[in-house]
């Protein structure tokens, strides 16, 4: 599943292939429920003739600006891959949704588990406004996250995979960076020290930057895997300190590492440096 790091490669992917500037000329929608609004009829009317003038993210969402008026966003889901193809290139399975540009290019949306959804909207703020501090911006400050983890009385894990209190985070990254700051992942927010706060305040940046850095990250070889666009890998597995590294040893003292369930999802820590 992708998530912060994964987006912005290919956000990064888009912007460097050139596609600003770009205006799409025609849409078609392949599998009627990727369009999750407005109505696939209306998206197609809508979308056509508007020319991008800027390709960003926020959280996990790909956010596309037209000139004049609306907003594309993108959100992956479980499988969402884009693909960035010359127009008589032939179509692909589960390629569900094509934009035409006139460059003679074609943006496809790719997505095997059919979970990923497009919205055209206004103002992208009311779907964008739910979503929690970005972890990368400059006014994600200890005092800020501070205030928010003491709040809280959740699990840390399944907090921080929580999209409204901290937008980006899946599973991958939590787990990397509870391991960074030594922290367990059942530990109850509110009953951290300020020291741990602190560490953990530097370690989600720092396991999502190495993420950006390495181009993301792609787990073995499924079907369902990430890829940017051009179909690339991401080269983030190796770097990877705890997730899916069961019964290895924990790079920094050797201990066997665990894979434990929280909250329903699989969590990889070390029963030594992760104390309860
Ligand atoms: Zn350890």
């Amino acid at each position: 599943m992708p998530e912060l790091p994964e987006v912005h490669t290919i956000v990064n992917d888009l912007n460097v292939a050139g596609l600003v500037g770009n205006t799409i000329t025609a849409a078609r929608v392949f599998w009627q429920r990727t369009i999750a609004f407005p109505s696939p009829g209306a998206f197609c009317r809508t979308i056509k003739g508007k020319k991008i003038s800027a390709i960003t993210r926020r959280g996990k969402y790909l956010v596309f600006d037209f000139e004049n008026s609306h907003h594309l966003l993108i959100h992956l889901r479980m499988s969402g891959r884009i693909h960035l193809v010359e127009a008589d290139s032939k179509r692909l399975e589960h390629e569900h949704v094509i934009l035409s540009f006139d460059d003679g290019k074609q943006l496809r949306f790719h997505d095997t588990r059919k979970f990923g959804r497009m919205y055209l909207v206004d103002d992208p703020e009311n779907i964008l406004n739910k979503l929690g501090p970005e972890p990368l911006a400059g006014d994600f400050t200890l005092k800020k996250f501070t205030g928010r983890l003491n709040k809280r009385k959740r699990l840390l894990k399944p907090l921080l995979l929580d999209q409204a209190f901290l937008a980006g985070l899946g599973n991958i990254y939590v787990d990397e960076a509870l391991w960074e700051a030594k922290i367990h992942p059942c530990r109850i927010a509110s009953s951290l020290s300020n020291a741990e706060i602190q560490s953990l305040h530097r370690a989600i940046p720092k396991v999502l930057k190495r993420g950006i850095k390495n181009l993301g990250t792609t787990l073995g070889t499924g079907k369902t895997n990430f890829y940017s666009v051009a179909r690339r890998r991401g080269q983030n597995e190796e770097t990877l300190k705890i997730f899916r590294r069961t019964g290895l040893d924990c790079p920094r003292c050797r201990t066997t590492v665990e894979r434990i369930i929280v909250g329903q999802r699989s969590t990889h820590v070390c029963p030594k440096c992760q104390k309860i």
